[in-house]
Formats: structure tokens, C-alpha cells, sequence
């Protein structure tokens, strides 16, 4: 579409004096003839107001604790039965091994999320967290996601803000953005018909950041959504965020359908990828931070994003198994000097952060 377009100058004119897009605008920049490259000359904007010539990276870990989910959501290649011959449960030992591999890796944050399993009781979630934070105090606990909070008050028969307390106590630090999917139920039902809505999911999130918590929201895009839905999902995580400012980053995380029920539809292209990212930057006016989250993007696209709106690549992420599982072809970790390769190649300045967004220092460098 030609960038002379009255819709497209309305838009530019409404960002460049940075006043709100409406639903209507967003489902407009998300049509493939509007051009892409004006719309991430914009967002690029945006990512520049807010965040300079900062890109952000931490070192982190991942631990899914067991791959048993009681949902078997279509989109997911992760999760399998208790009978399954690849399903896993990790025990005490392996759980705190991998807590300290991270921290002997100078991490500084875990993030901690699974399948839901049928039987396992709810202090079984709850003392990962406790032996986690009694035996590395200093590493953040970034775990459980809203589907995961919503199953554990209904094992509980407690409401959502007195299970997260109690995680709180044994060293819950903050909550990860995943189970988002889209909330639309007209693609909800297709994709995840089983697991949290989206008013848990957003409830969830509302109670945590009453609490003090701050956590992260994520969209996964690329499979039977459309423009429409996905502005429903960003408009609704917007809606919450004026009325909490508990998030910090949005991820939008590009679906892998390999080994899903969805096997038969296609992994969105580069070009989407780099739509999502930029239109995303666009809505969510009051959300911090955009991450290319490398592992799902792949690594050449997320570094790509940092021109269409991102200022976060996430962080080294060693042992990723949800979206590898599903065909991401990703590496398994990044180290910082890849990372910040990476940053600097774009023209930005990588600056290592903790899950809250401060600067980490190392050895009187940062
Ligand atoms: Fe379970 Fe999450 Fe996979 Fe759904 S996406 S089956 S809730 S692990």
C-alpha cells in the first residue's frame, strides 16, 4: 500500500505525537500491503523514545520441571501423558542441580514453568520454588504462569491472590508471561480449548500485580488467528496495563507447529515475525519493553526485531525444551558474548539487566 495512504499518515502523524492507536489503526498495519518497513521505521521510533540505544539481555535459565500436562493443548509438542514413554518428572536432586549449573553459569534469574500434572499436589509446585530459594537466594524466581496459578487454586480451593502469597513466601520474585496464547475463544478453543481463559489469564495477572508482583505478557501468533484477533489480545493486555502498570514486557512468541495437532499449517515467515513485533511496539503504548525472544524467533530474525520496535533479546536461556520440542531450531544457549555481538552488530548498546529491568553490574562493568 502506497505510504501516502490518509490511514497510514494518520497513524504516523498520531505516533510521532505520541497519542494512542486505536484498535481500527492496529488491525490496518497488520494488513501484508501496508508496508512493513514503514511501519518498523515507527516503531523503531517508539523503541528509541523509550528505550535510547539500550538493547536489554539477561543470563537466565529455563527449568520445565515435568512435560505431564493435564490440558494436551493442540498447540503444544511439549506436553504428553503420565504414561508416556518421553514423559519426564524431575525429581528434588535434578531440579537443584540445574538451579546451580545456572548459578555457576552467573546467572541471575530462573524462569520456571511445565505442564500441568495430574497428580501432583499443589506443595509439590510450591517447594520447587522453597528449595530453589533457600538454596540460591540471590537467583530470581520467575515462575508459574497464569494457567498454572489458575490450576493450583483449583487443586487448593483458594483464590488466586492466596495461592500466589504463599509462593511469594517460599520465593516466588515475579510471573512469566506464557499461557497468553490468544485470547480470543473463538481461536482459543482451537488452539488451548481446555486450560485458563483469557479472564483467568488476565485475572490472574491482575491479582499478582495488586500483590506487588510485576510479570510479563506474550501472544503466540502464527496459526489460525487473524488480524482482528490479534488486536483484541494486545487491546485487552493494554486495557490491564492502564489499569495496573504490573507489566513489563510484552513477547510475541511466533507458533512452531511441528509435532503440534497443527502440524499441517506452516510457521509464520520472517516477515510476520518482524509485523508482530512492530505493530505490537505500536499498540501497547504503555508497556516498556518489547523482547525478541531469539529462541522463537531464531536468532537472525530477533536481532532483525531490534529495528521493528524491540529492546529486549531475552537472555542466554539454557535449557529451553518447550518451544525446541515443537521444531524451533534455535541453539540451546547464547552466551553473553554472542549476545551483545549481536546487539552491537545493530547498532545498540547491550546492557545486562535482572528481571526487573536494573542494570546488573560485574566487576564495576555493566
Ligand atoms: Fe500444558 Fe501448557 Fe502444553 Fe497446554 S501449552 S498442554 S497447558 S504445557
Amino acid at each position: 500500500m502506497p505510504l501516502n495512504s490518509p490511514t497510514f499518515d494518520r497513524i504516523r502523524d498520531k505516533v510521532l505525537s505520541g497519542q494512542r492507536l486505536t484498535g481500527a489503526e492496529g488491525e490496518f498495519l497488520f494488513q501484508p500491503e501496508v508496508d512493513l518497513h514503514a511501519i518498523g521505521e515507527l516503531a523503531n521510533l517508539v523503541r528509541r523514545r523509550n528505550s535510547g540505544d539500550v538493547v536489554y539481555y539477561n543470563i537466565n535459565a529455563h527449568l520445565n520441571p515435568t512435560n505431564v500436562c493435564i490440558y494436551r493443548c493442540p498447540l503444544c509438542a511439549y506436553s504428553c501423558g503420565p504414561g508416556d514413554a518421553k514423559a519426564y518428572v524431575m525429581d528434588r536432586d535434578e531440579i537443584l542441580s540445574r538451579g546451580q549449573e545456572a548459578v555457576d553459569a552467573g546467572a541471575t534469574e530462573l524462569h520456571i514453568v511445565g505442564g500441568v500434572h495430574p497428580e501432583k499436589p499443589f506443595d509439590w509446585y510450591r517447594d520447587i520454588l522453597r528449595d530453589f530459594h533457600e538454596t540460591f537466594p540471590r537467583l530470581h524466581l520467575k515462575a508459574w504462569t497464569a494457567v498454572e496459578i489458575a490450576w493450583f487454586a483449583s487443586l487448593t480451593g483458594r483464590s488466586y491472590e492466596a495461592v500466589l502469597a504463599e509462593m511469594i513466601q517460599a520465593g516466588l520474585g515475579s510471573l512469566p508471561g506464557g499461557g497468553a496464547e490468544v485470547f480470543h475463544p473463538d481461536v482459543r478453543g482451537r488452539i488451548a480449548p481446555r486450560k485458563a481463559d483469557a479472564e483467568t489469564w488476565l485475572t490472574v495477572h491482575r491479582a499478582a500485580h495488586r500483590l506487588g508482583l510485576r510479570s510479563n505478557a506474550s501472544m503466540l501468533y502464527g496459526h489460525v488467528e487473524t488480524a482482528a484477533h490479534r488486536i483484541d489480545h494486545l487491546l485487552r493486555l493494554r486495557e490491564l496495563q492502564d489499569e495496573t502498570g504490573g507489566f513489563q514486557a510484552f513477547i510475541p512468541l511466533a507458533f512452531h507447529p511441528e509435532g503440534t495437532q497443527l502440524a499441517h499449517l506452516k510457521r509464520p515467515s520472517g516477515l510476520v515475525d518482524l509485523r508482530v513485533v512492530a505493530v505490537s511496539r505500536l499498540i501497547l503504548d504503555n508497556f516498556d519493553h518489547i523482547k525478541a525472544y531469539w529462541i522463537s524467533l531464531g536468532v537472525g530474525t530477533a536481532q532483525v526485531a531490534l529495528a521493528y520496535g524491540a529492546d529486549d533479546l531475552d537472555g542466554t536461556v539454557r535449557q529451553e525444551r518447550i518451544h525446541h520440542d515443537a521444531g524451533a531450531t534455535s541453539p540451546q544457549v547464547l552466551s553473553v558474548d554472542q549476545l551483545c555481538r549481536l546487539i552491537r552488530e545493530a547498532g545498540r548498546e547491550p546492557v545486562e539487566r535482572d528481571t526487573l529491568y536494573r542494570r546488573v553490574a560485574r566487576d564495576g562493568t555493566t
